[in-house]
């Protein structure tokens, strides 16, 4: 099946009501309960309704998949295959993702709350994509010889690091997944994810297709369960070689306490954002005005690199807000995520829309003025509606602190482009940035002194797995995506060779 929705609404629900979804651990290639019995509850943002109960993971279940991936690792079974054959079974595991987007993206819709559209076109049909890209590197990659004297041979080789814990969020689960599943995978590596606790399931699909694709017993394994049991066991394994996560700023930190009360494993965060568009005076405005609406406002802004912070010069801020909430008006339908016409869904779970919620009330309390939304919306789902707040100041809490939501800070400057720059980069945040403007050298003089990842001038969330994704600062170390990605999974080894 494409990764387009061909279904109708009507065929969405049906298939929702007949939903029984695998909920076990996977390891060693085969589902099984915890050892504890122990299960968690995972809700829907539709209505709050339970989907399932999931098996919980526990210190000796995340032991267990330790275990197997590392028996998978130590024989062989899959990093001495040859390139070709681990290409083959990794085009494979794409196609069969491709084949069941549609099981994946529901899976992913009901469970967070994403429209079915984006969960086909960017989780289920992203994933294939990074997998088959990866797959594709595996027979293109070279060794180096150092320039050793001529009595001398020196060889220098990649090698994968081992055991791989990967531990990922919940906004984008697959996806995430997969900048890390596919560069580890690829380059001989095993795993163990370990999926946020709100969207477990696809995850699991994920790994049974990958045995039905043929990948070897114990090099993909998948263990649901809490952050502060299952995560941090992973965290602190002694023979765990190394932890690639994507989530917070503030459990990203943990995992390195984690790496360092353990064995010292390698660990690579990519944590939050508070991103800066950066709009000056010569901007083309309806097309920043586009932009800055789906920057901020697709997946109901919980994105690590939503575009919070709008840093618009005041002599065209008027204009931009107009333009900005007109488009807003005329595409962010807000609506049940299973309906193919929804642009806008529920925010994740309670928790997460009280946050929200929290900060629209606190940016309002510290004297913001609401130019659009503001209110709850449907009370019964977690919705929230776009909401852009004029704040006093890029002091403000709601200027400062990620707030995963549909909310935008706008911050006015009426100096030179200095001053823009200087309140773009006044965040403790590095992930991402756009500078909107006419003119081609103030373009790239502007872009050189953003201090972010990546760069946009004159879009916004421009990317594909072609380009490194990861930020500066608290935003984290390391990188995901392109082919740097699968230096991180993979040691350099020297091998010099004595010629006399
Ligand atoms: P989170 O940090 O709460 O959770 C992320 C993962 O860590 C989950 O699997 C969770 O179970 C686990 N975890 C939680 N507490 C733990 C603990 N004490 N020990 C070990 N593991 C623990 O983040 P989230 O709420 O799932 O996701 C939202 C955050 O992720 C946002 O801050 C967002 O910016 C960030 N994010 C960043 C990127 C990026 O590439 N930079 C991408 C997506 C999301």
């Amino acid at each position: 099946m494409a990764d387009r929705v061909t279904r109708t609404y009507q065929d969405w629900l049906a298939a929702a009501a007949a939903l029984s979804p695998e909920t076990r651990l996977f390891i060693d290639g085969r589902f099984t309960e915890a050892a504890s019995g122990e299960t968690f509850e995972t809700t829907s943002p539709r209505d709050g309704s339970v989907l399932a109960r999931v098996a919980a993971a526990g210190v000796d279940d995340v032991d267990r998949a330790v275990q197997a991936a590392r028996a998978a690792f130590d024989d062989g079974r899959w990093r001495e295959l040859s390139p070709k054959e681990r290409k083959r079974i990794m085009l494979r595991w794409a196609e069969l993702i491709r084949a069941h987007a549609e099981e994946l993206a529901l899976l992913d819709t009901l469970e967070m709350g994403k429209p079915i559209a984006e969960s086909l076109r960017v989780d289920a049909g992203g994933t294939a994509d990074t997998i088959a890209w990866y797959a594709e590197a595996i027979d293109k990659s070279y060794g180096e010889l150092a320039p050793a004297p001529p009595d001398a041979l020196a060889m220098i080789t990649r090698e994968p690091l081992g055991v791989i814990g990967a531990v990922v969020p919940w906004n984008y689960a697959l996806l995430i997944a997969s900048w890390k599943l596919a560069p580890a995978i690829a380059t001989g590596n095993s795993v163990v994810l370990k999926p946020a606790e709100q969207t477990s399931l696809a995850a699991l699909v994920l790994a049974r297709l990958a045995t039905e694709a043929g990948l070897p017993d114990g090099v993909l394994n998948v263990v649901p369960g809490l952050g502060e049991v299952a995560g941090q066991a992973l965290g602190r394994h002694a023979d765990v070689d190394k932890i690639a996560f994507t989530g917070s700023a503030a459990v990203a930190r943990l995992f390195q306490v984690y790496a360092g009360e353990s064995n010292g494993k390698q660990i690579a965060v990519e944590a939050g954002g508070k991103s800066p568009q950066l709009v000056l005076p010569d901007a083309d405005i309806p097309a920043a005005a586009s932009a800055v609406a789906w920057g901020i406002f697709y997946n109901a802004g919980q994105t690590c690199n939503a575009g919070s912070r709008l840093i618009v010069h005041a002599s065209v801020k008027d204009r931009l807000l107009a333009e900005i909430v007109k488009v807003t008006g005329e595409t962010f339908r807000l609506g049940d995520p299973l309906d193919p016409a929804t642009v806008l869904g529920p925010i994740v779970d309670r928790a997460q829309h009280e946050k929200v919620l929290g900060y629209i009330a606190t940016g309002v309390a510290a004297g913001a003025k609401v130019v659009l939304g503001g209110d709850v919306g449907d009370a019964a789902a977690t919705f929230v509606q776009p909401t852009i707040l004029d704040v006093v100041s890029n002091d403000d809490v709601v200027a400062r602190e990620e707030i995963f939501g549909p909310v935008l800070a706008v911050i006015t400057y009426d100096g030179d482009v200095d001053e823009g720059v200087r309140l773009a980069n006044d965040t403790e945040y590095g992930l991402v940035a756009s500078v909107w403007t006419r003119d081609i050298t103030v373009a790239h003089q502007t872009a050189r002194r953003l201090r972010a990842g990546t760069v946009w001038i004159n879009t916004f969330d421009a990317s594909d797995v072609i380009t490194p994704f990861g930020g500066f600062k608290a935003t984290g170390a390391g990188r995901d995506k392109s082919l740097h990605a699968l230096d991180s999974y993979t040691a350099l080894k020297t091998t010099w060779i004595d010629l006399t």
